[in-house]
């Protein structure tokens, strides 16, 4: 199985291959449109000859989780590609959208991507399911399944109390993150979109959570683009891990200050491998001393890890 971070400046699109039987699967966690106006996950899905997506997951609505998502279910129905199933975590109600966005471009695109999904279901978009933490297990191959952890019923509930306290407040649809555990059966890899510090608390305290903390972790995603609020030290730290294992950070440039120095550092003095998909931002040049280097020649910085 291969995870790949695309490079798609500040934001996620996430492209998840694997093998069965010499066949390639395919599932996408997000699309973003980079700021140079590409869609670097599309641009690389329409050079695989592929006739089934396995999954899309939107992790959460949220712009640069969402932008280039439209573009992509347009691709495939022009290919006849067929997506399996289209995993998400909204109430696809106009006010619900509404209170999910926070500009009018953000609004509309939203707006559009759900009449999109809704127009394609049916025809190349097979299953259409809201996700969370009480959602089964899903099979990729004989070693790997995929689980999520995130959103709870608590998150959604948080969401919603404060979709009618703070109406405008759109940086609460974070709560409805996906964080996604993709796992075999002595290993596993957490993506974690944009979840915050209480959802990682609270599956710290969580029984079945211990269960699974017992196999190694061999791939993270630090929440958020490497956003301090939303980063959890002890969670992180609590997770089995060797030396080399990785932690992938996906942002471009951006005026949040996304990736916190303090957050790589930290990563790093608890022996995890910082990789990020941005380079040349100050917050990664002064605190990373092993990140992952940019090829010669090379304009992007996808983050691919095999398994
Ligand atoms: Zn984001």
């Amino acid at each position: 199985m291969t995870i790949k971070f695309k490079d798609v400046g500040q934001g996620d699109s996430i492209l998840v291959t694997w093998l069965i039987d010499d066949k390639l699967h395919v599932g996408i966690i997000d699309c973003n449109i980079h700021q140079d106006k590409t869609n670097p996950l599309l641009l690389e899905l329409s050079s695989m000859a592929i006739e089934t997506i396995d999954f899309i997951f939107l992790s959460h609505p949220h712009y640069d989780h969402y932008s280039g998502l439209e573009e992509l279910l347009i691709y495939c129905a022009s290919k006849k590609i067929i997506i399996e199933k289209f995993f998400h975590t909204c109430s696809p109600t106009e006010e619900f959208l509404r209170a999910s966005v926070s500009t009018p471009l953000e609004d509309q695109t939203l707006a559009s991507l759900w009449a999109r999904i809704d127009a394609l279901e049916g025809s190349i978009i097979q299953s259409i399911a809201m996700i969370n933490e009480a959602s089964g297990a899903t099979t990729l191959d004989g070693k790997w399944k995929f689980v999520v952890l995130a959103p709870a019923y608590r998150e959604q509930q948080d969401f919603n109390a404060l979709r009618i306290s703070q109406p405008k407040a759109a940086y609460k649809s974070n709560l409805l993150s996906t964080i996604i555990k993709i796992y075999s059966p002595d290993a596993y890899i957490l993506l974690t979109s944009d979840a915050e510090h209480k959802t990682f608390k609270r599956i710290l305290m969580h029984r079945m959570h211990a269960e699974f903390s017992k196999l190694e972790l061999l791939l993270g995603q630090v929440s958020h683009h490497g956003a301090e609020a939303n980063f959890h030290e002890k969670f992180w730290k609590n997770q089995k891990h060797n030396k080399l294992s990785p932690m992938a950070i996906s942002v471009g440039p951006n005026h949040y200050g996304h990736p916190s120095a303090n957050v790589i550092s930290k990563l790093q003095s608890h022996n995890f491998k910082v990789d990020v998909t941005m380079l040349n931002s100050s917050a990664v040049s002064t605190a990373l001393s092993s990140i992952s280097t940019l090829a010669p020649g090379s304009t992007s910085n996808d983050l691919t890890y095999s398994f």
